[in-house]
């Protein structure tokens, strides 16, 4: 688990003073023995609803290898959050700069070509296998009728990459051909979803506009929560309690600001669209855990492209660097510097 991750984690789980639950999934991660040990019965309600002592979705695998069946998580309602998990994903693709490997296929080296990314959508591939996979067709197989699912693109993996209108072929003329039809799964389950990555989809009774004011309280009482480094969740969330946690008294307190706020947020919210149930907080919590993954990654494309540049001048040598200057401060007209004393050595 990375250090984000479990940052994320300690915001969205409750300090839990009973012990959890017995379970026998794998997947599991309670607290330790020792920290039972140490903490006190609580006589108060804790939330019953946690989807991570099923399964840890930001645990689950990204290589198409290392993935379980769809059918292998038990319950639809687990496997739906799977699904959406992997999409909001995209699918698998190694970084730029990954070196697909060569094998002689008819005594001619293949392999796989990244110009298929452009074309099919649903494209991934496998760097532990040299594989390629269908992300919708994997989501779905279980759950369509046809041949389609015994497709190498669903089982274990394409690699005939002398072969590339196999892609084609995959995705098939008819709209209904397995991978159509589990695409028009995928499109169905995101319409459907409730999660905030996909928050404007979401048409219920409730208008937009007053949809977008919840969720945006939301997300600004979490900004604020992940700013400081505190906990999300409280003992008792319940209404009667005094003290609901952080993330919804600090909720509560921001709509209380704006009189057209406090009646969309604490008065006319239905009960099943509040925005401030642990799946959307942990749903915000993990938007900005990945904006700041994705931050990290683009400063550090940057220092790599800086110190190539760095490395250019140093090879292209001194004589080359003055000429780019002086030729510079002609185009506009800037004194040139005798720059003779500072050569190096
Ligand atoms: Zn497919």
């Amino acid at each position: 688990m990375s250090g984000s991750q479990k940052l994320m984690k300690r915001f969205l789980n409750p300090k839990r003073k009973s012990p959890p639950p017995a379970t026998n999934d794998p997947d599991h991660e309670g607290p330790s023995n020792s920290t039972i040990r140490s903490t006190r019965p609580c006589p108060l309600p804790v939330p019953t609803i946690r989807r991570e002592s099923t399964v840890n979705l930001n645990e689950l695998p990204y290589d198409p290898a290392d993935r379980k069946r769809i059918s292998e998580y038990i319950g639809p309602k687990l496997q739906d959050e799977i699904r959406r998990k992997y999409l909001v994903r995209d699918p698998y693709r190694p970084q730029r700069g990954f070196k697909y490997p060569q094998r002689s296929i008819g005594n001619i080296q293949r392999r796989f070509s990244t110009k298929w990314y452009d074309k099919y959508d649903w494209l991934e591939y496998s760097e532990k296998k040299d594989a390629a996979f269908c992300l919708y067709c994997y989501l779905f197989r279980d759950h369509i009728e046809g041949q389609g699912g015994n497709d190498a693109f669903v089982v274990d993996g394409f690699d005939c990459w002398n072969k590339g209108c196999r892609l084609k072929d995959h995705v098939g003329k008819s709209p209904n051909s397995f991978h159509n039809t589990a695409v028009k799964r995928c499109n169905d389950l995101l319409k459907h979803d409730q999660s905030v990555v996909v928050a404007l989809d979401k048409q219920s009774k409730v208008t937009h506009e007053e949809y977008m004011i919840r969720l945006n309280n939301s997300i600004s009482a979490a900004r604020y929560l992940l700013h400081q480094g505190l906990a999300f969740r409280g003992h008792d969330e319940s209404k009667e309690s005094k003290n609901r946690g952080n993330f919804r008294q600090l909720g509560d307190l921001l709509a209380d600001q704006n009189e057209n706020t406090k009646r969309i947020v604490l008065i006319d919210a239905p009960r099943n669209n509040q925005m401030v149930a642990p799946e959307i907080q942990r749903d915000i919590a993990e938007c900005y855990a990945e904006r700041r993954d994705k931050d990290i990654l683009e400063a550090m494309l940057e220092v790599k492209l800086l110190k190539r540049k760095f490395q250019q001048i140093r090879d292209d040598g001194w004589d080359s660097l003055l000429d780019k200057t002086y030729s510079f401060c002609e185009q506009y007209g800037i004194p040139k510097l005798d720059m003779e004393e500072h050569r190096p050595a």
